[in-house]
């Protein structure tokens, strides 16, 4: 394994495994269980030197050997957490699947001009509601002008 490949599965622990106080509740507990399984699963299928295909910043395809750590919808231009619910209740309908992309983290994902979910990321949403009503009130003043 890479140093690359080690970091990444030290990112999808951090931000998928770790049992946290503000969470305490069966349900999360289970959640959290399930992410630990994918998370060794990702660790053989890395060992195994399994590609992934993921989204550049420029939003292109490639494929990369490691992970995802964040998900996304090609179509609606919206990334999120792996485990988000919302995600899950639609690819469950099989509806989602063919839009499903993952990108290497966060910073990607921005780049590629995904919005974040506002879901399984409220904080992130709501940081970026807001400085898109920045931006509108910019664009506003410059038209006016
Ligand atoms: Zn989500």
């Amino acid at each position: 394994m890479t140093k690359k490949q080690i970091n990444q599965i030290f990112a999808l622990i951090k931000v998928y495994g770790i049992y946290s106080e503000e969470t305490q509740n069966n349900m999360e507990l289970l959640k959290r269980r399930k992410n630990l399984l994918y998370i060794l699963k990702i660790l053989k299928e890395t060992m195994d030197e399994k590609k992934y295909k993921l989204i550049s910043s420029n939003g292109e395809e490639y494929l990369s050997d490691i992970p995802g750590l964040f998900g996304g919808n090609k179509k609606l231009k919206i990334y999120g957490r792996l485990d988000c619910p919302s995600a899950r209740r639609w690819i469950s309908k099989g509806m989602y699947v063919s839009n499903r992309v993952f990108f290497e983290n966060e910073e990607t994902a921005i780049a590629a001009n995904y919005r974040p979910c506002a879901i399984c990321m409220p904080k992130e949403y709501k940081e970026w509601k807001e400085k898109e009503k920045q931006k509108d009130i910019a664009r506003k003043r410059f038209t006016n002008n």
